[in-house]
């Protein structure tokens, strides 16, 4: 291990998947190697559960001098598609992550897979099975009963093989039969219980087209799979704890009879990676399951994988949250051996903190009341002297545009103010920020009775927002010019779901009526011209109303943004804070 990295990791307080690398790196288990790997399945789209386990392995390998594989686990043909390999690798990319090598797939695998597999039947660990998948689950026992033996357990190695072969050919229709393990009918762990090692599945392969129509299931493939890549720590989410034993006894039953040397029957050892498991995360008003999140998409609920609302890494990159934001994140919720569930909120604040560092403020008015100022010239403009970014000095100042005509939000007026509302009403005086004082003269209203302008008078001697004689407004409001504005369309998010814990619902009840129906609201506002050509992905501080992203949606003249986030003490909270 690189020293320096290992006086970093013990000062920031070592996980404890960090802890069992440091301590085979002392014990020299793999000769100081370090080889992790990301093996998603390309049945969907990468999501914020995903980005933990990536930061976990990348971050291990980069910490520890060590790799880290991006390794598709491509072994179920049904449901993974070219368009999820593309999506996978932009988005571990996107989150700053470089993989050792080419990316691979278990799918380039399967030929040495099925060798193994032959072997095993030759080593009278695994046999052909005639049962239907559903005749082995109703004879798998119970926790007190063991499993009934297939009728197919002791049939004769060259059967078993003969058929295997003939699986393999093609000649057997889908489920017809299995390739079994024989381990313990009486284990207590049910994984042992004569697990199926391949399945018939007549099916194109998005890797491998039609070669197959055998397929290996998970626990046979992940082991084996991890062992020809050389991982050294096969890091896996909780779940997989139960199946540890089996990882481990298909490494080891195809080792027996090997050794070191490759001398003998078998040949050499192969290698035998140690699985390590952690906590996946749960967000709170999220639901992080690629089977919920595909319905969303199919049944169109939402705007596609990449809606801003969505916890995938593609969806809160549109949203505007950054790769910084995510690491941060992960960072901070750690690695432990604990089912938890992390506040959502927790994730806003790391986009936020990383944000208020890197964008510029500009002013728009998403629900726009107009204010004309009586005793400003007509035709007259100026341009203020407005900051960009007040933690970032560097970033400097731009102009903005003044007139007689502005906008401020309808929510800055009330024309029979309560108590503590400090904001504008009849006769009380506010700062226009970076501009002037204004005074509400009097309000404009239609033949409905609704308020359409409010008429004003400024003080020309408080240009740049302070008064000679120290006078200070209650309230600084933001506004733009009417006619130097840009429309554009702000899309305002909040949690897709209404409630904290999403999917725990009765039986018979649909999970998605725990929908928030007004998780988006559209809204059409103006904006300061400056930034209204901002490229799509663009993050800018609309000043107190909250962080926002440009939406790839944008037309040239029509920019749509996105709220990726309302400020702290937003003035205008997200649409429903948790
Ligand atoms: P599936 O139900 O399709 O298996 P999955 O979310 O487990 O869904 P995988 O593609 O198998 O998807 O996941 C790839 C890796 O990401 C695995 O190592 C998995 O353990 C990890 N992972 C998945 N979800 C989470 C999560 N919520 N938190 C942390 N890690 C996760
Ligand atoms: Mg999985």
């Amino acid at each position: 291990m690189n020293e320096h990295a290992a006086v970093e990791t013990a000062e920031r307080g070592t996980d404890f998947v960090r802890k069992i690398v440091i301590d085979d790196n002392s014990t020299g288990k793999w000769g100081g190697r370090v080889a992790t790997r990301f093996p998603p399945e390309p049945n969907g789209y990468l999501h914020i559960g995903h980005a933990k386990s990536i930061c976990l392995n990348f971050g291990i390998a980069q910490e520890f001098g060590g790799t880290c594989k991006l390794r598709m686990d491509d072994t179920n043909p049904a449901k993974e598609e070219q368009e999820y390999v593309d999506s996978i690798s932009e988005d571990v990319r996107w989150l700053g992550w470089q993989w050792e090598g080419k990316i691979r797939f278990a799918s380039d695998y399967f030929d040495q897979m099925y060798g193994w597999a032959e072997e095993l039947i030759r080593k009278g660990k695994a046999f052909v099975c005639d049962m239907t998948a559903d005749d082995v689950g109703r004879t798998r026992g119970t926790t007190t009963e063991p499993a009934k033996a297939s009728p197919y357990r002791d049939r004769p190695v060259e059967e078993s093989l003969d058929l295997f072969r003939r699986m393999k050919a093609g000649e057997f229709p889908d489920g017809a039969r299995t390739l079994r393990a024989k381990i313990d009918l009486a284990s207590p762990n049910f994984m042992l219980r004569d697990p199926i090692m391949y399945r018939i599945v007549h099916a194109e392969h998005h890797n491998t087209g039609s070669k197959w129509c055998i397929y290996p299931m998970y626990d046979w493939a992940h082991g084996l799979e991890d062992s020809i890549e050389g991982i050294t720590h096969s890091i896996c989410t909780l779940e997989f704890e139960v199946h540890r034993p089996l990882y481990d006894w298909y490494l080891d039953a195809i080792n027996e009879g090997r050794t070191d040397d490759g001398s003998g029957l078998w040949g050499k050892k192969i290698h035998h990676a140690r699985q390590i498991e952690f906590a996946r995360l749960n967000l709170s008003y999220t639901v992080l399951s690629k089977r919920k999140l595909l319905e969303l998409v199919q049944a169109k609920i939402v705007r596609g994988w990449d809606d801003p609302r969505m916890p995938t890494i593609s969806g809160i990159r549109r949203r505007g949250y950054t790769p910084e934001a995510i690491r941060d994140f992960a960072k901070r919720i750690g690695v432990n051996k604990f089912d938890s569930t992390v506040d959502v909120q927790l994730l806003e604040h790391c986009l936020r903190e990383d944000l208020n560092k890197k964008a510029s403020r500009v002013m728009a008015v998403l629900r726009p009341l107009k204010l004309v100022i009586e005793n400003y010239p007509d035709g007259k403009s100026e341009e203020l002297d407005a900051v960009n970014n007040p933690n970032d000095p560097a970033a400097g100042t731009r102009k903005v545009p003044f007139s007689k005509t502005l906008y401020i939000e309808v929510e800055d007026f009330m024309e029979e103010p309560p108590k503590k509302f400090f904001r504008l009403a009849p006769g009380r005086e506010v700062r226009l920020r970076y501009a002037y004082f204004v005074t509400c003269k009097s309000v404009v209203k239609d033949a409905a009775g609704r308020i359409v302008a409010l008429r004003c008078t400024y003080d020309p001697a408080t240009r740049g927002g302070d008064a000679p004689d120290g006078r200070k407004p209650k309230a600084t409001l933001h506004w733009v010019s009417a006619e130097h504005a840009a429309p554009i369309e702000a899309r305002l998010y909040g949690q897709l779901f209404s409630k904290p814990e999403p999917g725990n619902v009765p039986e018979g009840v649909d999970w998605k009526t725990e929908l928030d129906p007004k998780s988006e609201e559209v809204v059409r506002g103006f904006l300061e011209s400056s930034a209204a050509s901002a490229p799509v992905g663009a993050k800018v501080q609309f000043e107190r109303l909250g962080y926002f992203c440009v939406d790839k949606d944008s037309k040239p003249g029509s920019p749509v943004f996105n709220r990726a986030v309302g400020l702290k003490d937003a003035y205008a909270a997200p649409a429903k804070k948790p």
